[in-house]
């Protein structure tokens, strides 16, 4: 017997427990919770418009990353204008999604 679950989970994706495990140990690994890909230096672009005290962050650029490929459905069901990567903040030693703009993606 099949029980219909709420939260849907695309094949291969890593359960919450084992993301929350990974997203603690971001500080050390410096890879993304989800796909476990390195995360790549960004460093902030030097502009009076960014409040950020950072001078850089790590982005997860890997397009398969499940929070990437989810992130289309979700900004989908809100407007079409992008989607969101996975970025963690060295300062804060946290995690949190950065919009993209779409135009910036070559449609396939
Ligand atoms: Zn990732």
């Amino acid at each position: 017997m099949q029980t219909a679950t709420t939260e849907k989970l695309t094949a291969g994706s890593p359960s919450q427990e084992d993301i929350e495990t990974r997203r603690s140990h971001v500080k050390n690994t410096l890879c993304c919770p989800y796909c476990e890909n390195n995360l790549e230096k960004w460093v902030v672009p030097d502009s009076p418009f960014n409040e950020w005290p950072n001078e850089f962050f790590y982005v997860c650029m890997n397009d398969e990353c499940s929070y990437y490929v989810q992130s289309w459905s979700t900004i989908a069901a809100l407007g079409d204008f992008g989607a969101y990567r996975l970025v963690y903040d060295p300062l804060k030693d946290r995690c949190f999604p950065a919009p993209l703009i779409r135009s910036t993606i070559p449609r396939g």
